[in-house]
């Protein structure tokens, strides 16, 4: 069952504990929603649910009880006793560790995973972009994140949301908007909207996506200058040849070039070295 407001609001009243704002302590009180994240998440069969920031335990609850295996990370260790109470009777693997510093070999290709999140707002992004690019077992992320950052997850070139995030993104899977939520679905209500996007993962990590990303970095760390510029910091060699071997005009900047541009240059600075 997942939780209600009131039950939210019990929870934390019996273990005596209020929310951090600084840690993006902003639990999902609406069974619908949790509902529709979980059944984006897909098939549980023979799969492990990555759950970051379990919070009150409501969505890792909901996944368990749809047959995911679950392995939930929490940072705050007050919430312990809350977390065994509200999961009681249910098999799963909870860490109280901070996320960003995950073991990604952890999440390897022996195993089937989703990672299946309400981000906490202050590092979701970081923590999604290193897990697409380093856990090779990833086949799906469903993520609550405010609303702009979805969008900008979810840009394509051309839009004015687009940036290293989307090339991350559009390098290791297709991305997409599944639906936009309201400040009133969460306890305590936050000050921004959010959005839950869905990414299926169609790359595994290499060496050439990784090289495309930092790439990307360098392009988009000066983004008003031309690549012929903005890549010298990241290119051994000659920054003109490689954006000729690539087809990539050298007076473009970072925000002109598509994920399947950087793979190319990738390729490019690659059969340079
Ligand atoms: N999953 C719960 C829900 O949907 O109601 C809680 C989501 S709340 C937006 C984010 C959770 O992430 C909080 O419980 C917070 O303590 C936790 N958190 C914040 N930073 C974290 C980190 N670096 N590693 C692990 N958990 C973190």
């Amino acid at each position: 069952m997942t939780q209600t407001r009131s039950e939210i609001r019990g929870l934390l009243a019996r273990h005596g504990l209020t929310p951090r704002k600084r840690l993006g302590q902003h639990f999902l009180a609406d069974p619908n929603i949790i509902a529709k994240i979980v059944a984006l998440a897909g098939d549980p069969t023979g799969t492990r649910a990555l759950e970051i920031g379990v919070g009150t335990g409501t969505l890792t609850r909901a996944l368990a009880e749809a047959g995911f295996s679950v392995t939930g990370f929490e940072i705050d260790r007050r919430l312990n006793p809350l977390i065994s109470e509200a999961l009681d009777g249910l098999e799963v693997d909870i860490r109280f560790r901070d996320a960003g510093c995950l073991d990604y070999s952890e999440f390897g290709s022996g195993q089937k995973w989703v990672m299946v999140s309400n981000l906490p707002y202050q590092v979701g992004t970081s923590i999604l972009l290193d897990l697409l690019r380093r856990a090779a077992g990833l086949e799906r992320c469903v993520v609550m994140v405010q609303r702009e950052v979805a969008e900008r997850l979810t840009a394509g070139r051309g839009s004015k949301r687009y940036g290293l995030p989307s090339v991350v993104v559009a390098l290791y899977g297709t991305a997409r908007l599944a639906f936009r939520v309201g400040p009133q679905v969460f306890l305590p209500n936050p000050n921004v909207e959010s959005a839950v996007v869905v990414v299926d993962r169609h790359a595994a990590p290499d060496a050439r996506r990784e090289l495309a990303v930092r790439l990307a970095a360098a392009g988009f760390a000066q983004r008003r200058k031309m690549l012929r510029s903005s890549l010298r910091p990241v290119i051994t060699g000659s920054v003109p040849d490689s954006l000729a071997g690539a087809g990539i005009d050298p007076t473009l900047r970072a925000e002109d070039l598509d994920a399947e541009g950087y793979l190319a240059l990738a390729t490019a600075v690659g059969r340079a070295i």
